[in-house]
């Protein structure tokens, strides 16, 4: 594990002051919300308790368009045009109707730090502090290095959602799944998954190749089963090393994207996808939607209430298709064993495969990223949030 790069020391100047953003967390949301403010001549800080793209949070699969469209195929490390399902009674070869793609995670966010002008700073956010700053409509956190505020102030912090307070989650009691992941050398052709009791009840488990490495990992939506001992079990039986252990809490259960003054993005608001636990393309999605509210704000063309209730209205616009996918999740560990094979080959027919893919990835489209990059959501897509809230900006 890397260790943790908060200044120490000489270096562990004081950080207090006030600006106009404050993004906590510089990963895929906190990042994707810096990028969109980017000459907007907004005072913006980003802090995290690692530097940029020092410590990788995933196995980094996305759909590949989403690297194209954000100008990030620098960091593209292998493509799959299929996806191969094994079951204990049988294996599918899934044709994808769009291509999917791993990455390199430091590549990633040098790309995508490079196109912000933030300033950044390592330091450990320790939470909100409550009532006003001066009076003013400033928010408060607290962080190892000293007190930040700013009137506007997103937490990108991952599951924990640090700055909900009392609100945050607290695993294993609470709509979490379990991810954990080794990398090691060597590489291999397929994209892969085993939805198989032996490594996981309730879950699955991948095999990811990312050109000279291979990331192989076992998910388990039951955040009580542990998944190290099967993780290894996976990587055993591909005759791969046990190396460079990755793991985490995966949120599969979308949240408020609001509350207390704050804006959520990312796994901090649930949105990484249920079933599948892919949350980078929709950390990126729902960052550049809140980067857009937010540049409306200090650019003086709405009011941070105004970009709080369209960011709103844009998370919850999504919550039936979240709950669809948690519908699914729960579903899949209820089918008998033995009928699994069959049914991964009767749902691999290519007319059903093409359906669903099309509408999976419609639930962050690529085209998002082209539509109106520096106007506010509600200005630039037709949706609910467009048609229907007024007192936006003129
Ligand atoms: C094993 C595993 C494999 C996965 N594979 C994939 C995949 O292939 N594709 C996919 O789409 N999704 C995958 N996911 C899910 C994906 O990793 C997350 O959904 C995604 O990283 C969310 O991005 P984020 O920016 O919201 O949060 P994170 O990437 O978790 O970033 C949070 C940031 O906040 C910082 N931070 C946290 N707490 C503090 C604090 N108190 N003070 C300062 N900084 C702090 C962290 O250092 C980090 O930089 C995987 C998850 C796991 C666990």
């Amino acid at each position: 594990m890397p260790t943790r790069a908060t200044k120490r020391g000489d270096e562990r100047t004081s950080l207090a002051g006030a600006y106009d953003v404050l993004i906590c967390g510089a990963s895929f949301a906190g990042l994707a919300v810096a990028r969109e403010l980017a000459g907007s001549s907004a005072d913006v800080l980003i802090v995290d308790r690692y530097e940029i793209g020092e410590r990788q949070t995933s196995a980094c699969g996305i759909p590949t368009r989403w690297l194209e469209e954000m100008g990030l195929m620098e960091a593209e490390r292998q493509r799959f045009d299929s996806l191969v399902i094994h079951t204990p009674h049988g294996d599918s070869r899934y044709r994808l109707p769009w291509t999917f793609s791993t990455f390199d995670y430091r590549t990633i966010c040098t790309l995508l730090w490079a196109d912000c002008d933030a300033r950044f700073e390592t330091a450990k956010v320790e939470g909100l502090i409550s009532g006003a700053v001066n009076g003013s409509d400033a928010v408060a956190v607290e962080t190892d290095r000293g007190v930040v505020s700013a009137p506007l102030v997103v937490d990108a912090l991952g599951w924990r959602r640090v700055l909900a307070g009392p609100a945050g989650y607290q695993p294993p009691d609470a709509p979490l799944s379990r991810g954990l992941e080794v990398h090691p050398g060597g590489g291999a052709e397929d994209l892969e998954i085993w939805i198989d009791r032996r490594y996981v009840p309730a879950g699955y488990g991948w095999s990811f190749p990312a050109g000279k490495e291979t990331r192989i990992g076992v998910g388990s939506f039951d955040p009580k089963f542990h998944v190290r001992e099967t993780t290894e079990l996976l990587a055993a039986d591909l005759e791969r090393d046990n190396v460079r252990y990755q793991g985490n809490w995966i949120p599969h259960k979308l949240r408020k994207g609001t509350g207390r003054d704050v804006f959520f993005a990312g796994d901090s608001a649930g949105h990484c996808l249920p079933l599948t636990a892919e949350g980078i393309r929709t950390a990126l999605y729902f960052g550049m939607a809140l980067g857009r509210e937010l540049r409306c704000v200090v650019e003086g063309r709405q009011s941070r209430e105004a970009a709080a209730a369209h960011y709103a209205e844009f998370n919850d616009s999504h919550e039936r298709k979240f709950e669809w996918m948690l519908r699914v999740q729960k579903l899949v560990p209820r089918v008998p064993p033995r009928l699994l094979g069959p049914l991964i080959r009767v749902f691999g027919v290519k007319r059903f495969v093409d359906w669903s893919f099309r509408h999976y990835l419609a639930i962050a489209p690529p085209e998002f990223v082209r539509e109106g990059r520096y106007l506010a959501f509600s200005q630039s897509v037709p949706t609910p949030a467009s048609t229907s809230s007024g007192g936006s900006s003129s």
